[in-house]
């Protein structure tokens, strides 16, 4: 995977028991730990997103790459 290609990072809820997305980046992380968008508790890191991702989260990760692409299309 060429490393202009930033694959989103994964986030699990411990408390709503969901997954979420959040873009790739070490300063987000540490300034502003992206929280659950359900009950905006912090959650747990899990790391860059897998090919069994696509698979077991295809729902999660449409949503992410929609809101990145709306937000693209926003900036621009
Ligand atoms: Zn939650």
């Amino acid at each position: 995977m060429p490393p202009s290609i930033k694959m989103p990072i994964k986030f699990e809820c411990p408390s709503c028991q969901t997954v979420y997305m959040h873009k790739y980046s070490p300063d987000a992380i540490l300034t502003s730990y992206p929280t659950c968008p359900d009950c905006q508790q912090p959650g747990q890191l899990q790391g860059t997103i897998e090919m069994q991702d696509l698979f077991k989260h295809p729902v999660v990760l449409a949503n992410y790459y929609w809101k990145d692409t709306l937000q693209r299309f926003q900036h621009s």
